[in-house]
């Protein structure tokens, strides 16, 4: 059989990760990795403003950020796409040094120096970027792409990554989910016929997934994740015991000081990776403060074992989702065939441990963290146009629901729902008659709307009451809806209004003047407790 034609155009495959992003193009059926214009493989998910009104992207803007926190823009991927009012962002407008706003279409945005920029903006650069590097080390324009997103990221936040892809020159050809790239760069044109864990933790996140591989059939089972677990929660919990032992030997709190936090929390960081590889580390860093006009050091030693110890727990609560993952399909650990890692924080010594002891296997060596989700979201994109190649058969990772009887998610479509798919239902009259119907739709696992993620309103004519309506999902896990109009027949509508409804912004209003309101922990319980660590992010 002659080799497949190369393609006529290049195109890239992109993980825009919540630390770093990474871009794969497929050269004669082989993935690679673009390099950097550092000549690393990875690039910081980073934007910033440098102090003299310079925009800076990747590792330029990292660098600075000790120094200009306040207009240094990382973990983009957590806020794009969500609501600003959205209780996640409310949440995170804490964890963040740089300045959180609301941006025209009620959306978060973010603000550097006096300029507000949406995150699709943001992100966008970061494309950019990487567009022009792959430009120059391919010799070629390059305009397609295939961008890979978590799992269980809602409509709102595929189609802000679309934006982005868009905003930075890229025609995105594909939105594909991070799991099934890494399955994809796994197992393509390998023959294989097994049921595969791919276990996912990253900066931010935690993400997992049970794939069915036949051949170039890639089935996915069963997906589920925590969107605040990842490596950031690991440094958290050093930074904690690193600002315990300074306070109690020198009684400072260096919390108050935020250049002395950002050195803590990249030496954490440092200490963190260091320790995968050796037994021992000590953090060192010279002049942290001063006391009565005396520079106090910071010099603490951390073993491998102390850190065990501190991060125990995250770890474990990785593989209670495992478990119920693989509850949902009725499977067993030891039902799977091979585990494949991704993210950075899966390198640690611990996890790789524990995924031994606990699905009786070790995680399989030769795909790499870091690339095997941009090297499959090449292979994908490489094998788009040609027939037959791969298939994917994906699923919905969170429900997708209209807003039902006494403020609750009345769910359309389900979990775990394979698609492409389609649900009808018969439309409800209008809430106020003469009135059109409204329909809000939400996003997300719990009963509770000011859990989920508010998608839009639909506005549809009083007359389509008692019709049927569909909410369709396409291969991009993307939303498409169209109902009977009495007058035109089916047709697909598209979101009156973005903006989030009352109902919702009462709902997130209410939640956090709840827990403002419960008591603060005082200085000593805050010192080992969670809500440093949320300060920090
Ligand atoms: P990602 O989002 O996949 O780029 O993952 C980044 C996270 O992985 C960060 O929290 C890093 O600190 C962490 N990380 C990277 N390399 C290592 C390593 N060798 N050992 C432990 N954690 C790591």
């Amino acid at each position: 059989m002659p080799p497949p034609a190369a393609r006529e155009k290049p195109i890239l495959g992109i993980d825009l990760g919540t630390t770093n992003t990474c871009v794969a193009h497929v050269r004669n059926r082989i993935p690679r990795v673009v390099p950097t214009d550092k000549g690393s493989l990875i690039l910081p998910s980073v934007v910033a403003l440098s102090e003299k009104g310079d925009l800076l992207v990747g590792a330029v803007a990292r660098d600075q950020m000790v120094t200009n926190p306040q207009n240094t823009i990382y973990g983009a991927k957590r806020l794009i796409g969500r609501k600003f009012s959205s209780k996640v962002v409310q949440e995170l407008r804490s964890y963040y040094a740089y300045q959180i706003v609301e941006g025209p279409q009620g959306e978060a945005a973010v603000k550097l120096g006096n300029r507000v920029y949406s995150l699709p903006e943001i992100s966008g650069m970061v494309l950019g970027h990487l567009k022009k590097m792959a430009e120059a080390f391919l010799g070629r324009i390059t305009t397609e792409a295939v961008i890979s997103v978590p799992a269980y990221y809602n409509d709102n936040q595929r189609q802000a990554v679309k934006e982005a892809g868009r905003l930075a020159g890229f025609e995105v050809k594909r939105i594909v989910n991070e799991p099934t790239a890494a399955a994809l760069a796994y197992g393509f044109n390998r023959g294989l016929d097994q049921k595969i864990l791919v276990y996912d933790l990253g900066g931010g996140t935690f993400d997992v997934s049970v794939l069915q591989l036949s051949g170039n059939v890639f089935e996915v089972l069963a997906t589920g994740g925590d969107t605040f677990l990842g490596g950031v929660d690991f440094d958290n919990r050093i930074i904690d015991w690193v600002l315990d032992a300074f306070w109690e030997q020198h009684k400072v709190d260096l919390a108050t000081s935020p250049i002395a936090l950002q050195r803590i929390k990249n030496g954490a960081e440092t200490a963190k990776i260091d320790l995968t590889l050796i037994p021992n580390v000590t953090i060192d860093l010279p002049y942290i403060e001063e006391k009565k006009g005396k520079p106090l050091d910071l010099r603490m030693p951390l073993s491998r074992g102390q850190l065990n110890d501190l991060v125990q727990d995250l770890v474990d609560r990785t593989f209670s989702i495992c478990d119920r993952v693989l509850e949902e399909k009725g499977l067993r650990p030891d039902q799977i065939d091979e585990i494949i890692l991704v993210g950075g924080q899966s390198r640690m010594p611990l996890v790789q441990e524990k995924l031994l002891t606990h699905f009786g296997r070790p995680p399989r060596k030769g795909v790499h963290p870091d690339e095997c989700v941009a090297l499959g979201a090449a292979l994908l994109g490489d094998s788009l146009d040609k027939i037959d190649a791969v298939t994917l058969v994906d699923v919905l990772s969170m429900p997708i629901g209209i807003l039902g009887a006494q403020g609750r998610m009345r769910r359309v479509l389900d979990k775990n729902l394979a698609i492409p798919a389609t649900r009808s239902f018969r439309l409800p009259p209008p809430r106020e008659p003469g009135q059109p119907i409204e329909l809000d739709i939400y996003q997300g696992e719990s009963d509770e709307l000011v859990d989920n993620e508010f998608l839009g309103s639909l506005r549809l004519p009083a007359a389509a009451t008692g019709r049927r309506i569909d909410f369709k999902l396409d291969e991009e896990c993307l939303l498409k809806v169209s109902f009977d109009d009495p007058e035109k027949g089916m047709r697909e509508v598209s979101f009156a209004t973005r903006d989030t409804p009352e109902v919702l912004r009462r709902a997130v209003a209410e939640e956090l003047a709840r827990r403002q309101g419960t008591p603060q922990p005082g200085r000593e319980e805050r010192r080992g407790g969670g809500l440093f660590g949320w300060l920090r992010r």
